[in-house]
């Protein structure tokens, strides 16, 4: 393991007369391809002591509802499953309201040797870790996040051009350092230890919570679904992915691979993704070094698999790296928290990213987008909607209200009308503060890959972060402008209209 992908959380020493490993699953929820639970194995290994993964749902993370749910219960029925052919304490815990969690990881903590948790740079995570830090045992903070870890990748960068080039540097030696396939359970990791709480059984008795953002029937969560759908993606979808990505289409038949839902729960690793997309043979000798910094040919010369790579390596990586050098950098070696050195991490009190009090915007605009913006708040918007209006698919323009209806009924937005879909909620919002807050909203509460590092950078995408000043006009500034009628063009719009017309 590169050590690159790990942070003490304090600086407590081993407790040898713990009883277990403890790994703490919190964001990359799988048993197989997984940086933290190889550095939980090795610690179990090194101490020889049981390995326990203890994986936990609660009743109130933001935005909690059956949708995100159900998604997650799938991926921990699979882990249960994954977890007994290997032959390890698997410890799922699902809050009902008579069953708290609250001091639960804390308690576990206390009995164990030591703890391994997910280095997860957004939503809830960081809290969990700043939170957990504090307990008697040491605490390692393990980057799963990505294929470079994220450390090895220097301060934020301010567009994705400029991350590429990194990371193109530092692929090789991370790619020869991936995660364990399979992890290598040795003899004292196995234990069948019970756990000192009441376990999940597997149901969804008592495990319910909002249900007025239903399951979607046609998605299910977890590794196995994981994997067929990027087997289907492989064979369907690839080779026709650098023309056909951006045509939100009937998605049965678009070329986009419909992977972020188990990227954003870590049902699939990043790179189970690259190794199926570059094919089993390859290796860092095929790199292209003049390509390096370049979308193309860098990693192949297969226009299709280097176009996806771009979008899945460079482009998510952007996401989470932003968030991780925010942490980073305005953090105390660990984790950095709002109010802290006005730094824009998530303030779990208003779920955003306003430390000290300030608006989002204001904290982590680029200065060019901020100054536009505020020249002209004061313009006149020629409609505007309220939260709940938007929510209803209620506005003037039907391509919009068909991709809102999409994300309402299925949980997803094609990127293409994803863009489109943000920029007009800027336009059509009495402030661009108003704006951020209903995309916010709208996106982490339908979007199974929502409350993810790259909801918050997509979205701020639409406001100016990580683009450059375009041409001046109304309201949006030098904001990159988007149009329906342009956008509509570019695809077939009758298809698409067709599609969101029979989700019913
Ligand atoms: C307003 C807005 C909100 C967004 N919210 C989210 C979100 O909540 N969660 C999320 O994962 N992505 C988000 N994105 C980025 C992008 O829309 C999705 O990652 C992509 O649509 C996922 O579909 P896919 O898996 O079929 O993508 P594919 O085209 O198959 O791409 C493969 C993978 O590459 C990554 N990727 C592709 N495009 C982007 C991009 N533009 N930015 C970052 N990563 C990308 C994703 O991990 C994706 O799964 C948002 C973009 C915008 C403009």
């Amino acid at each position: 393991m590169i050590p690159h992908r790990v942070r003490p959380a304090n600086s407590c020493d081993v407790n040898t007369s713990g009883r277990y490993v403890l790994y703490w699953m919190q964001a990359f929820r799988r048993l197989h391809a997984n940086h933290a639970l190889d550095c939980a194995v090795m610690w179990s290994r090194e101490l020889k002591k049981p390995l326990v993964v203890f994986e936990g749902l609660k009743r109130n993370y933001p935005w909690a509802n059956a949708r995100h749910h159900a998604f997650m219960l799938d991926g921990m029925q699979d882990n249960a499953a994954a977890a007994k052919k290997l032959g390890i304490a698997y410890w799922p815990f699902v809050e009902t309201p008579e069953n708290s969690g609250r001091g639960l990881v804390r308690k576990l903590a206390e009995d164990a040797c030591l703890v391994v948790t997910d280095d997860y740079p957004a939503f809830i995570v960081p809290a969990h870790n700043r939170a957990i830090a504090n307990c008697s045992v040491p605490v390692h903070l393990v980057d799963g996040n990505s294929i470079v870890p994220l450390s090895l990748l220097g301060p934020a960068a301010s567009a994705a051009a400029h991350l590429r080039h990194r990371i193109h540097a530092n692929f090789a030696e991370a790619w020869r350092n991936r995660a364990a396939a399979e992890p290598e359970i040795h003899k004292s990791a196995k234990s069948k230890l019970d756990p000192p709480f009441e376990p999940w059984a597997g149901d969804r008795a008592g495990a319910e919570v909002d249900a007025s953002v239903p399951p979607v029937p046609e998605v299910r969560g977890g590794s196995k679904a994981a994997r067929a759908a990027l087997a289907e993606f492989i064979s369907k979808k690839l080779p026709r992915y650098a023309e056909e990505r951006n045509d939100p289409d009937d998605p049965a038949d678009g070329a986009a691979s419909r992977l972020s839902p188990y990227l954003r729960h870590g049902h699939l690793a990043i790179q189970e993704i690259a190794e199926a997309v570059l094919g089993e043979s390859w290796s860092p000798a095929e790199i292209d070094p003049k390509a390096k910094g370049k979308r193309a040919d860098f990693y192949t010369r297969d226009a299709n698999a280097g176009s996806f790579l771009d979008e899945a390596i460079t482009w998510r990586d952007t996401g989470y790296h932003w968030h991780f050098a925010q942490n980073v950098a305005h953090g105390s070696g660990t984790v950095s928290w709002h109010g802290e050195a006005g730094s824009p991490s998530f303030n779990f009190e208003s779920f955003d990213f306003s430390p000290l009090k300030k608006r989002t915007l204001e904290v982590v605009l680029p200065e060019w987008a901020k100054a536009t913006l505020r020249k002209h708040v004061g313009d006149k918007r020629e409609h505007t909607y309220s939260l709940e209006e938007f929510e209803s698919g209620a506005t003037h323009d039907e391509l919009w209200n068909a991709a809102q209806r999409e994300l309402v009924r299925t949980g997803r937005i094609h990127n293409y009308l994803r863009m489109l879909w943000g920029k007009k909620v800027l336009e059509w919002s009495k402030t661009p503060s108003d704006a951020y807050r209903v995309l916010e909203h709208l996106n982490n509460k339908y979007a199974i890959d929502g409350r993810d590092p790259n909801s918050y950078t997509g979205i701020l995408w639409c406001f100016g972060l990580f683009d450059r000043p375009w041409f001046e006009r109304e309201v949006y500034g030098t904001v990159r402008y988007m149009t329906s009628a342009s956008t509509a063009k570019k695809f077939d719009l009758d298809g698409y209209m067709r599609y969101v017309n029979g989700l019913g």
